[in-house]
């Protein structure tokens, strides 16, 4: 904070908020100061982007539009709803925390930091988001685009993610919301961070703070802040399988612990799981299924975390067997309820390639003829 000219800061939020006014993008989540709006936009908002977000916003709260209404919802709706936007678990976060707030707090948003913060999933930035753009409170906020930027005003030399940069860069944050519209100061340090600052070739002969920014009087700005340390990244081979029978896929539920808990996906696994016995026997063993036909219809890869995953999807036919995976959820579905089923995004696309592939009526050899419903295959428990 040494070489920041506090005594100007006064001055530079005026031009700050001056410029905001001009420039601020008319986001749907900025038309409304409902703490709920506020509090959806900003979890959406997590390492996501405004034009990703945008669409999900709309069709989440149209579909819940209060919190006594996520409170209610159900799980795998949720789910569905959030089908793409990835992190799974600030979904699940989301109807937990309605529901501690429906529960304890008799449907009222808590109105402070420390409140908002014992609820699940949410963290110091979206309390100090909440609160400040809510209700209009000072409170700190640094989020991955005011963490650039206050670096780079303050000309930091630490790392920011460091616990002494943080340390620092929170302080900082707390000297900005002050005045008149303290949430306005946060919303306009935000959009700055995101629209002029950015990672590389920040606009600066643009910016409104370039008279206090010490990364540009040092000439500093592409030093500042060092990029993240990436994470080793880890090959992985897994094989989806997708069991059919009269119309009917086999799906199983992701587990708590699981990558995208609570979402449902096609037989997925380890390729190494099948490495000695082969697909079949795995599949008998395993799931207790007996089946035929087996044939690769997909190649995917995509990356989860630091893991870079290659999948292979294999289509294969029913033959008998109560499908069973110790305790979890395993249900047959038909081509449209496929549609409604919250899956990961690879379970989407291999869903996608199925319904190309069985466009229109599906009858395969041995299908009940048309009109008639097919018979569901069995599932335990
Ligand atoms: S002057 Fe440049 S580096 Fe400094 S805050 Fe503005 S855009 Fe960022």
């Amino acid at each position: 904070m040494s070489d920041f000219p506090t005594g100007r800061l006064g001055d530079a939020r005026k031009e700050l908020r001056a410029w905001y006014r001009r420039i601020a993008r008319p986001l749907p989540w900025r038309e409304s100061r409902d703490p709920y709006t506020v509090w959806i936009s900003e979890i959406m908002l997590q390492q996501t982007t405004v034009a990703a977000v945008i669409p999900y916003f709309h069709r989440f709260l149209e579909r819940f539009p209060t919190v006594a209404h996520l409170a209610q919802a159900d799980e795998g709706e949720v789910l569905k709803l959030w089908e793409g936007l990835g992190y799974y678990s600030r979904a699940r976060n989301l109807r937990r925390a309605a529901q501690v707030i429906e529960a304890n707090h008799s449907g009222v948003f808590p109105d402070s930091v420390e409140g908002l913060q014992s609820l699940p999933g949410i963290g110091r930035y979206t309390a100090g988001a909440i609160v400040s753009f809510a209700y209009d409170r000072p409170a700190p906020i640094v989020e991955a685009n005011t963490l650039r930027l206050y670096s780079r005003l303050l000309g930091l030399a630490e790392d920011p993610r460091s616990t002494a940069g943080q340390r620092v860069l929170w302080e900082f944050a707390g000297l900005w919301p002050a005045g008149r519209n303290p949430g306005e100061v946060n919303q306009a340090l935000m959009e700055l961070g995101a629209t002029l600052c950015t990672p590389q070739s920040p606009r600066c002969d643009d910016c409104p703070l370039a008279m206090v920014c010490e990364a540009r009087r040092t000439g500093r700005q592409a030093e500042i802040p060092p990029p993240p340390r990436r994470p080793e990244v880890t090959d992985l081979a897994e094989v989806a399988v997708v069991v059919h029978q009269q119309g009917q896929f086999l799906l199983m539920q992701r587990m708590p612990g699981e990558r995208w808990a609570g979402l449902w996906d096609f037989l997925r696994f380890d390729e190494r799981e099948t490495a000695e016995m082969g697909l079949p026997a795995y599949l008998q063993q395993r799931f207790g299924l007996e089946t035929g036909a087996h044939q690769q219809f997909l190649q995917l890869s995509h990356g989860v975390t630091r893991y870079r995953i290659a999948l292979r999807s294999v289509h294969c036919e029913w033959r008998s067997g109560t499908p069973r995976d110790g305790d979890r959820p395993l249900k047959w579905v038909s081509q449209a309820e496929l549609g409604e089923t919250p899956l990961p995004v690879t379970g989407r696309k291999i869903a996608d390639v199925l319904a190309k592939m069985f466009a229109g009526p599906l009858v395969l050899k041995g299908d009940q003829p048309r009109g008639k419903r097919p018979r569901r295959p069995p599932t335990r428990g």
